[in-house]
């Protein structure tokens, strides 16, 4: 459905999601995505397409996230942006991409939706969405409310819709691809993993630190604002959740100048590495090493391939 050659798909990460790592990502042989939002307007976002579609010929997706911002977003414009670039595959995140769905569909684009329920996934499948890309609580960013892992919410996946779909939140390497696929998806997402590549463009103190970090290293912030977001355990992460652990409801307006996502594009800049906040998933007690996207696609697809043919086709032949 989306023209790729291995199943893995790059998440559409904020800041990260620009030229350089898409169309590495594609190059690989897997889906690159550009995120819209990190571009300040819809025609920069034509713009940055345009840059990507020079540096590769394979498919490439873009991200529409829809939620709460700072600053209010003219997501019809992106949305429109996207349409008249001439891109085919859309991931839409955030909220029911419902009413841009007409205009996606009439363009011939695919629409893959990220979702961190069934519910959601269902109702993503009622409304014509091609695809789901099921977000499990271990995921990067936004892990809504729920808290149900992977090892549950894609069996259910399975069962109950008729769509392909993705697994994405907790993968990194080609145990997570095999098992994804036993457990029914179709390929992965990956997020955190592709920030520790070559070709992330983001600081190198930044990668070295996912690389050093443990399984434990990230928080839940804003869970008393029922926007949940999964980021790397810094000092600015541990300020937010002291705020949010007072008594009484957290303001937004309290923990903003901790949280706004310009602090985080500088951080990933200069690699000041407690200037902001940044997303990350529980996969980074999986990454140690800072790979091309070439490799990091090749090593999983081989690992995932030896485990299939190897480890389970010899339990069945034992
Ligand atoms: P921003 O600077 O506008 O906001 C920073 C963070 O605060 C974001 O997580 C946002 O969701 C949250 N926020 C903003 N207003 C809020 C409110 N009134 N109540 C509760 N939370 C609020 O955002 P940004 O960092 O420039 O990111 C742009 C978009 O990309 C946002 O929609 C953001 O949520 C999204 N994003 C998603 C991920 C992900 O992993 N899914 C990661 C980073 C950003």
């Amino acid at each position: 459905m989306l023209g790729i050659e291995h199943p893995v798909v790059q998440g559409g990460m904020q800041w990260v999601g620009l030229a350089e790592l898409a169309s590495a990502v594609s190059n690989a042989g897997g889906l690159g995505i550009i995120t819209a939002l990190t571009q300040p307007t819809p025609g920069d976002l034509l713009k940055e397409i345009e840059r990507c579609r020079e540096m590769t010929d394979k498919p490439f997706a873009v991200n529409l996230t829809i939620l709460p911002t700072i600053k209010p977003v003219p997501y019809d414009d992106y949305a429109q942006a996207i349409v008249d670039s001439g891109v085919k595959i859309v991931e839409t995140a955030g909220r029911n991409p419902e009413p841009y769905l007409p205009r996606f569909k009439a363009a011939g684009i695919k629409i893959i939706h990220k979702c961190t329920s069934i519910r959601h996934s269902l109702k993503a499948q009622k409304i014509g969405c091609d695809m789901v890309s099921v977000d499990g609580f271990e995921c990067a960013g936004h892990p809504g409310e729920d808290d149900i892992t992977n090892l549950i919410l894609l069996p259910l996946a399975a069962r109950r819709l008729k769509i392909p779909f993705l697994a994405s939140g907790g993968f990194g390497d080609g145990r997570g691809l095999a098992a994804a696929l036993a457990l029914g998806a179709d390929g992965i997402n990956m997020g955190t993993r592709f920030m520790a590549t070559k070709e992330a463009p983001i600081h190198q103190n930044v990668k070295q630190k996912m690389v050093d970090a443990s399984e434990l290293d990230t928080s839940l912030i804003y869970r008393t604002l029922r926007n949940t977001a999964r980021v790397f355990k810094n000092s600015v992460a541990e300020q937010v959740l002291e705020i949010e652990a007072q008594p009484g409801q957290t303001k937004f307006e309290d923990i903003q100048p901790l949280v706004q996502g310009l602090k985080g594009r500088e951080l990933f800049d200069d690699g000041d590495l407690d200037k902001g906040i940044w997303s990350a998933g529980m996969v980074v007690g999986l990454i140690d090493d800072i790979p091309s996207c070439e490799e990091l696609i090749t090593r999983i697809v081989d690992e995932a391939e030896e485990i299939i043919q190897q480890r389970l086709g010899n339990m069945l032949n034992a």
